[in-house]
């Protein structure tokens, strides 16, 4: 978690995501398993925390794919890792948290450090490219209930003109509405869909993770160091 709020998503700042990311992934491999144990096949933590463990070694890894060197753009770390998480998650949500990266790292382009519209934009590109693989909307019971409306909320924010950190922690809010949305619905793609109606009762275990995605990119970007500074006034 960063100490200080950043003004702009640079590489370092990408990194820090993707670390914090795993570590949130490390430790709610249990809870995201169990959550795909109903509606599927008890194995998302397991998945995401095989992706994310190789995302993390590509980090270390100096230089690997333009990922783990000192230099960079934030938009070449996120590729980095989509492309990692495509090649090592065997389930349907590697491809899918991968092409969402993948997807972000291209819209962010060449840029050395991205402001709240860039990030946005990119949160937006993102959606579309799960959205066009998955082929899910949103009430389908899947993570685009967590990832469509935080990408709006990320935006609203950032038209407003609100701070970066602001607006990925607005972006986090929304992602944890949006899992807890999934609960009463009947899901319609993926492995859940399978279950008809008795999908229902259950939170969507891919909507938490993008919740725990973009709760680690508010961190990332120091919204708490924010958050404090505003409650002393400054
Ligand atoms: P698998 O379903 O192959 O076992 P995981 O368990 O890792 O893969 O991931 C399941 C999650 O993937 C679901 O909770 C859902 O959020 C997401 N998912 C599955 N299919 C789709 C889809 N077509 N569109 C969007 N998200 C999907
Ligand atoms: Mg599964």
């Amino acid at each position: 978690m960063s100490a200080v709020a950043r003004e702009a998503l640079d590489a370092a700042a990408a990194r820090e995501w993707l670390r914090g990311f795993a570590a949130a992934v490390a430790e709610r491999s249990g809870e995201l398993t169990d959550l795909d144990r109903p509606v599927g096949d008890s194995d998302h933590g397991v998945n995401l925390r095989r992706g994310t463990e190789a995302v993390l070694a590509a980090l270390d890894a100096d230089g690997a794919g333009g990922a783990g060197g000192a230099d960079g753009t934030p938009g070449q770390v996120l590729g980095a890792a989509g492309r990692t998480l495509v090649s090592t998650v065997g389930g349907a949500s590697g491809p899918l948290f991968g092409t969402a990266l993948r997807r972000a790292g291209k819209a962010l382009g060449e840029v050395p450090a991205a402001d709240a519209a860039q990030v946005a934009a990119a949160l937006r590109a993102a959606l579309e490219g799960v959205v066009r693989l998955g082929e899910a909307r949103v009430g389908d019971a899947t993570m685009v209930d967590a990832l469509d409306p935080a990408v709006a909320a990320f935006e609203r924010a950032a038209q407003e003109g609100a701070p970066l950190p602001r607006a990925a922690r607005a972006a986090a809010g929304a992602a944890a509405e949006g899992a807890a949305s999934t609960v009463p619905l009947v899901a319609r793609k993926g492995r859940a869909s399978y279950l008809g109606p008795r999908s229902r009762g259950h939170l969507d275990p891919g909507a938490r993770s993008v919740e725990l995605l973009l709760t680690a990119l508010a961190d990332a970007l120091g919204a708490d160091a924010l958050d404090a500074r505003a409650g002393e006034g400054a």
